[in-house]
């Protein structure tokens, strides 16, 4: 087989161990003689998958037991109006910080069911760092953030002083290092980022959450149908929850979040130091705003870029294009990424500087 390493930015790379792992069970299913894409999701060893994908959440995240774990589908999109509608009374409002193309969507989708005001925006800025300094209201009933945007290359390295509890699309960078649980009263992820493949929404939400609207909604659109379901209300994601499962086993394998956060902090500096070093690139980002999982960057000489992907992907190296809001290239280098995957691509940025000088 080629060997490709894929720095796509989502859905993206797994674990090798979960791709064997996963292809075994689409064949027979833990010797069932049956493939887990045929099976019940109501047979006891579907219900042993589920259990005990939400025990491994649980376990990574040191979850106080007033919080609850859900397998949602929709999307991270999904959530950007569950969550309004769910947490949000009427009369009542939530703050929300814009950081990026993922904020301004959770923000147009929330206008649309509540009341809202922007607290403090880096647009202006092309979204080149997490802005600072605004205080947050108690009045409010959470505020909203994007821990990792995605498309920029920015991540939150502290969080906001908070009275309220926040509310968090954690989409690209879940599980990436320990999570400040007590913070969030609600934290939502699609897993197609670094945690499984796309179809499966993981929602952690405190109980205390719950319970404040009195509108009516559809039974499928409350977060209470779930939990009562067990995340099985109706015929949930089987194959995403369980290449998921595979992917939080292998995580607890590598000694959990703060192990992965330590090389995750190691890989991102391999880039940054290149991109620090070598003025013939230019990050996106401010420094101190840098993300542990999307590394953006143009070329200072923009007419270089196709010869730099084509360099690159003759290289082995997928998946770098960036995205259109900021040009140049973005390399993704989620927890599944090897460390030799990065020093690869920082070995090519460094041979296609020289070859340029
Ligand atoms: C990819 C991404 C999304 C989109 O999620 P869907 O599951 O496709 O709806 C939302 N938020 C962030 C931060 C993302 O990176």
């Amino acid at each position: 087989m080629k060997h490709v390493i894929n720095f796509s930015a989502g859905p993206s790379i797994l674990p090798k161990t979960v791709f064997e792992q996963a292809s075994q069970a689409v064949l027979d299913f833990n010797g069932m003689g049956l493939s887990i894409l045929e099976i019940s999701h109501r047979s006891s060893q579907f219900v042993a998958v589920m259990e005990e994908a939400n025990a491994l959440v649980r376990e990574l995240i040191g979850l106080p037991e007033d919080y609850e774990v859900l397998f949602l589908t929709g999307g991270a999109s999904t959530q950007f109006f569950m969550t309004v509608m769910n947490l949000l009374p009427e009369g009542k409002k939530a703050a929300y910080v814009d950081t990026g193309s993922w904020s301004a969507k959770a923000i147009k989708e929330a206008k649309i069911l509540g009341s809202i005001d922007v607290i403090a925006s880096s647009k202006e800025d092309n979204y080149t760092h997490i802005p600072k300094g605004y205080s947050v209201g108690s009045d409010y009933v959470f505020l909203h953030t994007t821990s990792n945007n995605t498309i920029y290359g920015t991540q939150y390295q502290s969080w906001p002083d908070s009275p309220v509890p926040m509310v968090c699309d954690m989409s690209s960078d879940i599980f990436s290092r320990p999570i400040d649980i007590d913070r969030f009263g609600l934290i939502y992820a699609g897993a197609q980022k670094n945690l499984g493949p796309a179809g499966v929404t993981l929602v952690i939400v405190k109980k205390d959450m719950l319970g404040k609207i009195n509108r009516e909604l559809p039974t499928m659109l409350k977060y209470e149908t779930h939990i009562n379901g067990k995340s099985m209300f109706n015929t949930p994601p089987v194959f995403p929850i369980y290449v998921s499962m595979l992917t939080m086993r292998w995580l607890k394998e590598q000694g959990g979040l703060a192990a992965i956060e330590e090389v995750n902090k190691r890989k991102a500096d391999k880039l940054y130091s290149v991109i620090d070093e070598i003025p013939f690139y230019i990050g996106h980002s401010v420094p101190e705003d840098r993300s542990r999982m999307n590394v953006t960057f143009n070329l200072a000489d923009a007419s270089l870029n196709d010869p730099f992907r084509k360099f690159c992907e003759e290289a082995g190296c997928s998946g770098l294009k960036g995205h259109k809001s900021v040009g140049g290239f973005r390399a993704s280098i989620y927890n599944a990424m090897p460390e030799t995957g990065v020093d690869t691509l920082a070995e090519i940025m460094k041979a296609f500087a020289l070859k340029h000088a």
